[in-house]
C-alpha cells in the first residue's frame, strides 16, 4: 500500500490506542469515558470502533486515531505518524516532515538521556560521586530508588561530561539548547549549570527526560547559591506541565482515584519508596492549569500535602480556586505538627503517614477550622479576622450548593447570624475577574430548534437500529418531512441503500455531511437498547414531532378564524371550524397515546 496513513489506520484499532491513555467502558457498540479534554463527571467522550473515530459530546473534540494522539500528547501530525508507524510496524518510506522545533526537541531528549546516564553513573559508580551518595544514604534513600528515579551527581569539573558528550558527536549548539549547559560570557567556554549538585531528571508523563533539577549538597563550598535549580524552559521542557513522579504514579493515581500533591522532589520520593504510590510533586506551591488538566485525566480527587500556610497564602488561594474550577474534590493531608514536611513523616513515621491518609479533611473545612484556631472567635475583632481569612476562599467555590452550605457552616462555627455572613460574602463576590464576569454574559451557543433536535434524535435511533434501512422505509412518511439539508442527504442515502454498515455508509456520504452522521451515530448514548425500548422511543419522538406540527397548524388556524369572524365570511368560517375541531381531536389522541 502506498499511503502509510491509510495502512496504519487499517492496522491499528483506535480503541486500543485510546485505552493506553484513558479507561474506556464498553457501552453497546461504542466505548465511553470521561473526556480527557474537558472536565466532566459523566462520560460524554465516545469512541466508535466501527467508524474508528472519537467524539466528545461535551466539548466537541473529535477525530481519528491521529487526531487523538496529537491532541492528547500535544504532538504534531508527523510525530503521531512516526509513533503509530512504530506500533504497527508500518514502514515509512520518507521520514515524516518534522518542524525545526521538533527536531531540536528530539535532539534535546536524546542528549538529556545521555546526561542522565552520565550523572547517574558518576553518583553510583565513581569516587567523585561518593559524598553525594552518602548524603542520599543518610536521608534514607535506597539504592533501588536512586536507580528508579535515575538520581545522579554532576561533578564540579564540567570537562568530564563535555568530553563524554563530545564522543557522541553532539554539537555545542545542541548542548546549549538543552538548557543544561551555558556559555561563559567571555570566550567560548561551556559549563554545566548543575555542576557539584545532586541531579534529578525531570521526566514527563510520557517517560521522556525533559530537563533536570539540581540540589546543592550540604558539603558544597557554595552554600550561598540557590538550594535547588531547574532547567530553563526549552522546546522540550514546559515547566507549567511538569509534575514530578507522574510517569511512575499515574496508573496508581487512576486506580486509587486520588493524587497526593507535595511540593518538592524528596517529598515525593521518600513516601513513594515507603509504599505511597499515588503521589506527585508540584515543584512549587501553586498549581498551573496545565498540571490540573493533566491530573484530571487520572483522578477527580486531590490530597494536598503542602507545607505552606494555606489560609494565609494568596498563591494557595488562587491555586485552590483553580483546582476547584476543574471540579476536583480537594482534601488536606494533616500531619502532626512536630514534622516539617511529607519527606520527614515518610522517613520517620510511615504509619503516621498512612493513618493521616485515612483522615484527610475537605479543604473548606480545613480553612474554616485552621482560621478559627489561629484567630479565635472570642471577640468581634477575632471573628472579623476569621471572615477576612476564609471568605475569599468560600465565596469562590464553583458549586453554588457547596458554597452556600459552607457559608452556613461558617456562620454556625463562629456563632454568627447566617444572613449577615451572606451579606458579608457579597463583598467578595462582586470582585470577580473580568474574564469570569464576561463568561456569564457571553451568548449561549447556537442550538438547533426543538423540532430539529427531535428529528436528529429520531434519525439517530434509526441509524443505530439493527436494520436501519428497513426501519427507514417504514418511517419514510415522517423522515421525508425533514427540512435540514444534511439530514435530508443522510435519509436519501439510507432509503436508497441495500445493505448498511456504518463505515461504508459514512464513506459514501459527501465529506461535509460526514460529521453530522458521526454525531447522530455516536450520540445515541446506548445504541444497543432493546428493540422494544427503541420502538417506544421512536413512537414517542414521532408523537412529539406531530404534536409540535399540529399545535403550529392550530395556532395559524386560530388567527385565520379570528380574521374570518371580523370579515363575516360565514361559510368559510364554518368549514375552517370543522377542520379546527378535527385537529384538536387528533392532538388529544396523540397526547393521550404518549402517556
Ligand atoms: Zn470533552
Amino acid at each position: 500500500m502506498s499511503n502509510p496513513v491509510e495502512e496504519i489506520k487499517q492496522k491499528v484499532d483506535i480503541v486500543d490506542i485510546i485505552s493506553k491513555s484513558i479507561t474506556l467502558k464498553k457501552r453497546g457498540r461504542h466505548h465511553v469515558a470521561c473526556c480527557p479534554f474537558h472536565s466532566e463527571k459523566t462520560p460524554s467522550f465516545t469512541v466508535s470502533p466501527e467508524l474508528q473515530i472519537f467524539k466528545c459530546f461535551g466539548c466537541g473534540k473529535s477525530g481519528d486515531v491521529f487526531t487523538f494522539l496529537q491532541e492528547y500528547h500535544h504532538i504534531s501530525f508527523s510525530q503521531a505518524l512516526q509513533d503509530l508507524a512504530k506500533i504497527t510496524g508500518v514502514k515509512l518510506e520518507q521520514s515524516p516532515a518534522f518542524t525545526k522545533e521538533e527536531l531540536i526537541r528530539k535532539k534535546i531528549l536524546e542528549i538529556n538521556q545521555e546526561v542522565a546516564k552520565f550523572y547517574h553513573h558518576l553518583l553510583t559508580q565513581h569516587p567523585l560521586g561518593a559524598p553525594a551518595l552518602d548524603y542520599l544514604k543518610n536521608r534514607g534513600i535506597k539504592p533501588e530508588t536512586i536507580k528508579l528515579f535515575k538520581i545522579g551527581y554532576s561533578p564540579k569539573n564540567s570537562d568530564l561530561i563535555l568530553k563524554y558528550l563530545s564522543q557522541k558527536n553532539f554539537s555545542t549548539n545542541d548542548l546549549i539548547a538543552t538548557g543544561t549547559f551555558g556559555k561563559s560570557q567571555y570566550g567560548n567556554r561551556i559549563y554545566d549549570r548543575f555542576s557539584d549538585r545532586l541531579t534529578f531528571p525531570l521526566v514527563n508523563y510520557r517517560d521522556q527526560i525533559v530537563g533536570f533539577s539540581g540540589r546543592i549538597l550540604p558539603s558544597s563550598a557554595n552554600q550561598n547559591l540557590a538550594k535547588y535549580i531547574n532547567s530553563p524552559a526549552t522546546p522540550a521542557y514546559f515547566k507549567s506541565q511538569m509534575l514530578f513522579g507522574l510517569n511512575l504514579t499515574k496508573d496508581n493515581i487512576r486506580t486509587q482515584n486520588s493524587a497526593i500533591i507535595t511540593e518538592g522532589e524528596f517529598d515525593m520520593i521518600t513516601p513513594y519508596q515507603a509504599g505511597i504510590t499515588n503521589i506527585v510533586a508540584l515543584k512549587g506551591t501553586a498549581f498551573t492549569k496545565e498540571q490540573l488538566t493533566l491530573l484530571r485525566r487520572y483522578t477527580d480527587t486531590l490530597i494536598l500535602a503542602l507545607d505552606s500556610d494555606l489560609a494565609g497564602s494568596i498563591a494557595a488561594q488562587k491555586s485552590i480556586q483553580t483546582a476547584d474550577s476543574f471540579d476536583f474534590d480537594i482534601r488536606i493531608l494533616i500531619f502532626d505538627e512536630k514534622y516539617k514536611d511529607p519527606d520527614e513523616v515518610a522517613t520517620k513515621d510511615i504509619a503516621h503517614f498512612q493513618d493521616s491518609l485515612k483522615n484527610t479533611v475537605p479543604v473548606w473545612d480545613y480553612l474554616i477550622n485552621s482560621s478559627i484556631k489561629n484567630f479565635g472567635i472570642d471577640s468581634p475583632k477575632a471573628k472579623k479576622q476569621v471572615l477576612q481569612n476564609v471568605l475569599p476562599f468560600l465565596t469562590k467555590i464553583n458549586n453554588s450548593v457547596i458554597r452556600s452550605d459552607y457559608l452556613s457552616l461558617l456562620a454556625t462555627q463562629i456563632g454568627s447570624d447566617p444572613q449577615s455572613i451572606l451579606e458579608e460574602s457579597q463583598k467578595y463576590l462582586s470582585v470577580q475577574s473580568p474574564k469570569e464576569a464576561g463568561e456569564s454574559t457571553s451568548p449561549a451557543p447556537i442550538q438547533s430548534s426543538q423540532v430539529e433536535k427531535l428529528q436528529e434524535y429520531l434519525l439517530s435511533l434509526v441509524l443505530t437500529a439493527k436494520k436501519p434501512v428497513l426501519l427507514a422505509k417504514k418511517l419514510k412518511k415522517y423522515l421525508n418531512t425533514f427540512q435540514k439539508p444534511t439530514l435530508k442527504t443522510i435519509i436519501d442515502q439510507l432509503l436508497k441503500a441495500k445493505k448498511y454498515s456504518p463505515a461504508t455508509f459514512q464513506s459514501r456520504l459527501p465529506a461535509e455531511v460526514q460529521p453530522t452522521f458521526q454525531y447522530l451515530y455516536l450520540s445515541a448514548s446506548n445504541p444497543q437498547i432493546l428493540s422494544e425500548v427503541r420502538s417506544r422511543e421512536i413512537k414517542k419522538t414521532i408523537a412529539s414531532l406531530e404534536t409540535i406540527n399540529l399545535k403550529d397548524q392550530i395556532n395559524k388556524m386560530t388567527q385565520q378564524i379570528a380574521q374570518l369572524e371580523q370579515t363575516g365570511q360565514l361559510d368559510e368560517l364554518k368549514s375552517l371550524e370543522m377542520e379546527y375541531n378535527q385537529l384538536l381531536v387528533k392532538l388529544s389522541r396523540i397526547q393521550s397515546s404518549k402517556d
